[in-house]
């Protein structure tokens, strides 16, 4: 049998870019991933859609797993031969309980590796511009946990002693006992106006920060209602007057990009750039045409084609999958060309090595046609038109119009996304979002074919007047049109928008 490994894989703060490149990379590769709530739900997306996903943390009913229930999962996995993923907040060994996941493992005898993350205690400050070692100001550091409690003695004791001990601290855990805890700091030798600084879901797009003396603080924070998971530092670093911020336009923003499964990212990325909070909804994903056989022996003959076509980037993918699967060597392809209806898909062929000889800019099978008669004579031409089940077979048609010999490969189907892997949906539906986006009329309908719940506020963004259009047929105006109609242009409206 297999042997089954675990990695305590820290999952960063919340934005999925603090991620470290080995927790992506085992992540990737997972078999099994267990999570709960302070890991951003977002990374699941990392995970192979064949891996198993168990949520250890609160439930609907308040249930949630006790360490020992995660600690023999853990354990009940690994030794079953998986790739087991625990995906923990921050870092896995920084107030996480991680080092108790550890030690059952190796209590049972089981491989297991920890891939360090960065721990909300340093990212909380330096997300909301305070810089924790910032020298002349700070020359010390700690650390501490705020679950104890501040009257009981022990608690009292061990927060009068970090009173008088001085320097800078960032507290984890405890936000609701802030007031018997600035209390008892001032009791042990704090000073009343030392400077406090609250950061609430630091690095996430409703990051808030909250600052006042000691003395003041735990009624700031109760004015505010903010709610944990917030990081508290105490020191001379968390004065506003030292504070490193240049905001971003989107900063605060959460916007949902609607796409498929196997989609570019490009938009999410952009937006993520610009600050914003961006979660990705899964709307339609890929799956294997009707007749794989067909389709799989047309891949085994490509190189008898003069060209290949393709209309999408989703049937790029379906082909090249296929064709390595039949040939170790990419030169089995021959000396055919390529041509790509839209950008996208001429982008991915020249993700998988190959020269793009010929693309339609326009997104439209007439205009690759169009650009083939600017371009050569395609009379007695052998083309494999590859394209999805759904779409008509309009390019095929133009160009045995113009007398080439034209042979079609369906490629996959598209099919509603009907999984939730992560969380996007109860996210929309549990934590709102500011602004939908939409970069097509089949993104528009799968959104609302998913008939979810609308958070109030909630706005649309449109890529181009076709959207648009599509949106009218469900009642909604976008609050924000792109002028230019790609992803860039959309990217520069939004931005616009919110700056204004
Ligand atoms: N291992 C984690 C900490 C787990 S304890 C780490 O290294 O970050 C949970 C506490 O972490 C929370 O109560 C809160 O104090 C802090 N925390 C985690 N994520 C946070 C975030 N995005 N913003 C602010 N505090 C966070």
């Amino acid at each position: 049998m297999k042997k089954g490994k675990c990695f305590l894989v820290g999952a960063g703060p919340g934005d999925p870019g603090l991620l470290t490149l080995r927790g992506n990379e085992v992540l990737s590769r997972a078999e099994v991933v267990v999570y709960d709530n302070l890991a951003n739900p977002e990374l699941l997306g990392l995970a192979p859609e064949t891996s198993e996903l168990l949520y250890a943390g609160k439930k609907p009913d308040d249930h949630s797993m006790t360490q020992e229930e995660i600690n023999r999962l853990l354990v009940e996995q690994t030794a079953a031969g998986r790739l087991v993923v625990r995906l923990k907040g921050g870092d896995p060994y920084v107030f996480g309980r991680g080092a108790e996941e550890a030690g059952a493992l190796a209590a049972a005898g089981l491989d297991f590796e920890v891939v360090p993350g960065v721990s909300s205690a340093l990212a909380g400050p330096a997300a909301a511009g305070i810089a924790v070692t910032r020298r002349g100001v700070n020359e010390d550091l700690g650390i501490f946990t705020g679950h104890q409690d501040p009257e009981s003695k022990e608690g009292r004791e061990f927060y009068r002693g970090l009173g008088a001990r001085g320097g800078t601290w960032v507290m984890l855990m405890g936000l609701e006992r802030l007031a018997g805890i600035a209390r008892e700091l001032q009791a042990g030798g704090a000073a009343p106006d030392l400077p406090v600084a609250v950061v609430r879901r630091a690095t996430m797009g409703d990051q808030a920060t909250v600052r006042a003396p000691l003395s003041e603080i735990a009624a700031r924070v109760a004015a505010e209602g903010l709610r944990p998971p917030a990081v508290v530092v105490f020191g001379a670093v968390a004065s506003a007057d030292h504070a490193l911020l240049c905001p971003r336009p989107l900063t605060g923003r959460r916007i949902v990009v609607t796409r498929s499964r196997v989609g570019a990212s490009k938009l999410a990325s952009a937006l993520r750039d610009l600050g914003a909070d961006v979660y990705e909804m899964p709307m339609i994903k890929r799956e294997e045409p009707e007749n794989l056989r067909e389709f799989a022996e047309l891949v085994q003959d490509a190189h008898s084609y003069e060209w290949i076509v393709f209309t999408s980037a989703n049937g790029v993918d379906a082909f090249f999958e296929i064709f390595y699967k039949l040939y170790d060597d990419a030169r089995e392809i021959g000396g055919t060309k390529f041509g790509a209806v839209g950008a996208a898909t001429a982008q991915r062929i020249k993700d998988w090595h190959f020269h793009v000889d010929l693309v339609a800019e326009e997104f439209q099978a007439k205009s690759l046609a169009s650009a083939f008669r600017d371009y050569t004579d395609v009379e007695n031409v052998k083309i494999l038109a590859v394209r999805p089940a759904e779409t008509s077979g309009a390019l095929a048609l133009e160009l045995t119009k113009m007398g080439a010999i034209v042979d079609e490969a369906i490629a996959y189907r598209t099919r509603p996304e009907t999984e939730d892997r992560t969380r996007a949906r109860q996210r929309f539906e549990e934590e709102g979002a500011d602004l939908v986006v939409f970069t097509s009329s089949s993104t528009v309908r799968n959104f609302f074919a998913l008939k979810l719940k609308m958070p109030k506020g909630l706005q649309f963004a449109s890529i181009g007047p076709v959207t648009t259009g599509t949106m009218a047929e469900f009642q909604v105006k976008p609050s924000i049109k792109a002028k230019q109609h790609d992803i860039m242009g959309l990217v520069q409206a939004i931005s616009a928008f919110y700056a204004a």
